[in-house]
């Protein structure tokens, strides 16, 4: 008897096992759209309780707010065999609890796409959200599309989609087109699927390699504006640069994902963060960007953007804190380290830029400066605190400084260990040792760091994150810039001839140059005049600088006449600069005469090269 109980056991797990489904399988149907929305079917792993949570995310990686993702799925449905409907009861915005789920063959909603989302307290940003545009675009970020069952999100995943004939799915997912009509992609876990976006489209892609890695561009433009192959053209300069910077890249493949949206269709009003920009994956980064006719403005908007997520495989790819590496989508707990995530990548957006001889040392330098100017608008805080409790409400409007100050702490931190080493060993080398001493599958303690940055380079640079990184100190830029013979102060008065207040900025939709904040002036300019020429030559975005620079500073003596656009009329405008003195806030410069010293360690730190320099 004992032994035929044994026998219907062995029996019993074995059948289990036959039928066992250890993944989740995901049926899309991007062929018959409703309203924008799109029809999703699950069959979901085997569920060994009684009760199952369907989850969709509250926040995701990368993103520092909460968007609620499950506000977009609707008719949640739960099924047993032969069709049974199971009861689904919703425990909040985000979860569905289905009862009897050891019996769940199969879940079936409709998701709505979330560029569209009228809740402008919680719109999701469009790179970090998905758009349903019915035979056009399906962007397809999975966070806003998926959920996992809850205690079961690192079983494996696998997305059949149903496209319409033609569609190409771009993606750093692997993946196979099972026909013309169908594509079957996988993830590991959940938490690489997030990672991993899909653009589908009518294919407009182009790629290229860089050292060790294969870079693919995937292109939608509505209106044929920008093509995949000019994209490729601006960004190979920026992948050499990035792969001469960590000697070979940490990734084999990288996939650049675009959307350019149509300037002329208006974007939704939003509060926080929304409209044009990027989010960064570990192996590819997607962007919802404005279609741009004129090319110079096309490749700096691009090379800008591109850099910083692009460099993002190095942090938090491969240094990150537990926090990220198990990311909790329901509750997260923060990493502190958002200086490093974002602050150390925008600043080597800049440094890469600069050794590679895309921006010059002038421009380096006014990069800098203005970062320092945009900081001063925040209020002084630990960088620390605000990175762990950055999806509270009150530190929100904070987020924007982690690419202001967090830039600065790393261009202080880079001079602070270029000091210590003798232009030696800067901040460069301290992110490759520490990708080395952890990596993609190895995460670091988050209160951990600052020692582990100490072991690998002084015991002091304890003192620095304590005061300005833990603390709320002003970092210490003229003791620090001294080391590279650049001068700061923060406030000075300055002599020279002005024509007046205004400001100039660029207007992507018309690519006009316009004036703006326009205050007392001797030219007689006014807000939103449009400027054609200057003198006898006409400026664009492309030469604005070069001939604009001469005539609007300070050493300038000379009449000019500017020919502007006021509503449709083109008019002259003339005047001669005033003698006056300004309060300068946050100047810095070269010093006149650098020392021999001064010299080399600016040139280890602009070249990243050991040695005497000029
Ligand atoms: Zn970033």
């Amino acid at each position: 008897m004992k032994k035929k109980l044994l026998l219907a056991a062995a029996a019993l797990v074995m059948y289990f096992a036959a039928n066992a489904q250890n993944k989740y399988v995901y049926d899309i149907d991007l062929q018959n759209v409703e309203n924008d929305r799109v029809k999703i079917t699950l069959t979901p792993p085997d569920i060994k309780k009684r009760k199952a949570v369907y989850v969709m995310p509250g926040v995701i990686p990368g993103s520092y707010a909460r968007k609620d993702y499950g506000r977009f799925i609707t008719n949640f449905k739960a099924f047993g065999a032969n069709n049974k409907a199971l009861k689904v009861t919703k425990k909040d915005v985000n979860r569905f609890v289905i009862n009897k789920a050891r019996q769940l063959e199969r879940i079936e909603y409709w998701v709505n796409d979330t560029w569209d989302d009228e809740n402008i307290d919680q719109f999701v940003f469009q790179s970090g959200g998905s758009n349903i545009e019915a035979g056009k675009n399906y962007s397809i970020n999975h966070h806003a599309f998926f959920g996992y069952l809850n205690g079961m999100k690192m079983l494996p995943f696998e997305l059949h989609f149903s496209k319409p004939a033609g569609f190409y799915g771009a993606t750093a997912l692997k993946g196979r087109q099972i026909n013309p009509a169908r594509d079957v992609f996988t993830a590991p876990n959940y938490v690489k699927l997030v990672d991993n976006p899909v653009l589908y489209c009518l294919p407009d892609t182009t790629s290229f390699t860089v050292r060790n890695a294969v870079v693919q561009v995937a292109v939608y433009s509505p209106n044929k504006i920008v093509q995949s192959a000019k994209v490729a053209a601006y960004l190979q300069p920026l992948a050499n640069a990035l792969g001469n910077f960590f000697g070979s890249f940490p990734v084999s493949n990288y996939h650049f994902l675009f959307y350019f949206a149509d300037p002329n269709i208006k974007l939704p009003e939003t509060k926080g963060l929304g409209g044009y920009g990027a989010l960064e994956h570990s192996y590819c980064s997607f962007y919802y960007l404005p279609e741009m006719e004129n090319e110079t403005a096309l490749k700096s908007m691009i090379q800008d953007v591109c850099g910083h997520e692009f460099l993002h495989i190095l942090t938090p790819l491969n240094i990150h804190s537990e926090q990220i590496e198990n990311f909790n989508f329901v509750n997260p707990d923060m990493s502190q380290h958002l200086w490093l995530y974002e602050g150390v990548t925008e600043y080597f957006a800049m440094l890469v830029q600069l050794r590679a001889g895309l921006i010059t040392p002038d421009e380096f330098q006014t990069k800098i400066r203005n970062k320092i100017a945009h900081a001063d608008a925040f209020p002084a805080m630990s960088f620390t605190q605000m990175s762990r409790n950055i999806i509270n409400d009150e530190y929100q409007d904070d987020y924007l400084n982690v690419y202001q100050k967090g830039a600065l702490i790393g261009f202080c931190l880079d001079l602070y260990l270029t000091r210590h080493s003798n232009g030696r060993y800067g901040l460069r080398e301290l992110m490759l040792d520490l990708s080395k001493k952890y990596g993609p599958n190895k995460p670091f303690k988050d209160d951990r760091l600052f020692n582990d940055i100490a072991e690998l380079t002084t015991h002091n640079v304890l003192n620095f994150f304590e005061t300005y990184v833990q603390g709320d100190e002003p970092l210490p830029f003229a003791g620090l810039f001294d080391i590279i013979g650049w001068r700061y102060s923060e406030r000075e008065n300055v002599d020279g001839y002005y024509f007046g207040s205004f400001g100039l900025g660029f207007n992507a939709e018309d690519a006009a140059l316009q004036f703006i904040d326009v205050g007392q002036n001797v030219l007689g300019i006014e807000e939103n005049d449009r400027l054609l020429k200057v003198n006898d030559t006409e400026v664009t975005i492309g030469n604005a600088r070069e001939v604009l620079e001469p005539l609007f500073g300070a050493a300038n003596r000379q009449n000019i006449t500017l020919t502007v656009m006021r509503n449709g009329t083109i008019m002259e405008l003339t005047g001669q600069p005033q003698l006056q003195t300004r309060i300068m806030q946050h100047v810095v410069e070269s010093v006149a005469r650098p020392t021999p010293e001064q010299l080399r360690l600016r040139n280890f730190l602009f070249t990243g090269k050991t040695g005497e320099g000029q």
